[in-house]
């Protein structure tokens, strides 16, 4: 148990507000994982008060039906967390994923607490090494320009995405660009198998075709192998890690406690990658971040939604753990860049000359949203004052 703060003496949450967001993408962003271009880009903003005016954000999914449950918070301690947590798992099967409410009232926390959330995560580190997650499918010659640039920018590592129409592309793609950064960067791969559109009926990919692109990938000197199979595939995720060599990687999608401990148990994954937006909230990332460690695995968010989520999963992995893994570092410009990925905040998140980013001192999550882009993006009728 890294800290207790839900006895300490505070003021009480009296209100939350949600908001909804739109920036508008012209030209659209082609995200290697939709097949629908996306015009949009949707933003949830939770805002959460204590009575003595002290504010924390968050954001993430849309809150789905959380109205109804709104009242289990009002009038609580801030600072119990660990209760907080539990409730916003229970919302989570009746409702929507309600996990931005739970970056907000860490957020929150540390403003009361006047202390940074990687502290309050364990501040193991203030700073993470990141990796620059492409999402664009571009041709071998795109593709090479947009690594040089990465490697320009400083980034130590970069993902490129799998998923066009023929696999001999992809192939075609991972060559050229190995061969033009030799050992400059290191590569991930992602397979995008557990992740699918609404849309979207193909079926994931089976083991042994996991199997055979895994070795192709060992060929390249791939770092690791992302999301080769089914979220679920228990089974298959065992087989692979057994007969290929190069590093796995998942648990994006993964939503519960128990499918994590069940990932766990059956050494399906070498690098987990939930998303604090998207699953378990904050502490029980922290928790899920422990166990993975203890058991001599990587641990390293996931994170391809806003600047809010992004400061997040910075957090976490800075604060609860040992630095083992690059962190996801959403950026592919022109398509997807840094401005309108924190659109929603007063100032980007940008890694230093050698991919890092340094994180301050300021309480909670030290970001700040903007409140004019906020008003000008507005695409509901909620307000929050
Ligand atoms: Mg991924």
């Amino acid at each position: 148990m890294l800290y207790r703060f839900g006895d300490q003496m505070t003021s009480r949450i009296e209100r939350i507000a949600i908001t909804h967001h739109q920036l508008d993408l012209n030209p659209a962003f082609p995200a290697s994982w939709d097949t629908q271009p996306r015009k949009k880009f949707p933003a949830t903003v939770v805002r959460i008060f204590d009575q003595d005016g002290n504010m924390g954000i968050g954001s993430g999914d849309v809150m789905y039906g959380f109205s109804d449950y709104e009242y289990l918070f009002i009038g609580q301690n801030p600072l119990d967390l660990e209760r907080h947590n539990a409730v916003l798992g229970n919302i989570g099967f009746h409702a929507g994923r309600p996990w931005p409410l739970d970056i907000a009232l860490w957020d929150l926390a540390g403003k009361i607490r006047g202390e940074a959330c990687w502290k309050m995560m364990g501040g193991r580190n203030q700073r993470v090494r990141t990796y620059a997650s492409s999402g664009v499918h571009r041709g071998p010659e795109d593709s090479v320009q947009m690594a040089l640039h990465a490697i320009e920018r400083g980034f130590p590592a970069l993902k490129l995405r799998f998923g066009r129409p023929s696999l001999a592309d992809d192939f075609l793609v991972l060559s050229a660009v190995r061969e033009a950064v030799g050992d400059k960067l290191e590569l991930m791969v992602d397979c995008n198998q557990g992740w699918r559109m609404p849309w979207d009926i193909s079926r994931p990919w089976n083991v042994e075709k996991a199997v055979e692109i895994a070795r192709k990938l060992e060929k390249f000197n791939v770092h690791w192998m992302e999301e080769p199979l089914h979220r679920g595939d228990y089974e298959g995720y065992k087989t692979l890690r057994q007969q290929v060599g190069i590093r796995i990687a998942g648990g994006e999608l993964t939503r519960e406690e128990y499918e994590f401990d069940t990932l766990l148990r059956n050494e399906c994954l070498d690098i987990y990658q939930p998303d604090v937006a998207c699953t378990l909230g904050m502490e029980g990332q922290r928790r899920l971040a422990a166990k993975v460690e203890e058991r001599g695995h990587i641990f390293t968010p996931h994170t391809w939604g806003n600047g809010v989520g992004l400061a997040a999963n910075l957090h976490i992995a800075a604060g609860a753990t040992s630095g083992a893994g690059f962190v996801e570092f959403p950026y592919d410009p022109p398509e997807w860049s840094t401005a309108r990925r924190d659109f929603l905040l007063t100032e980007t998140i940008e890694p230093d000359a050698h991919g890092w980013v340094n994180l301050s001192d300021a309480p909670g999550l030290g970001v700040e949203l903007n409140e004019d882009v906020l008003i000008a993006t507005q695409s509901k009728e909620s307000t929050w004052v």
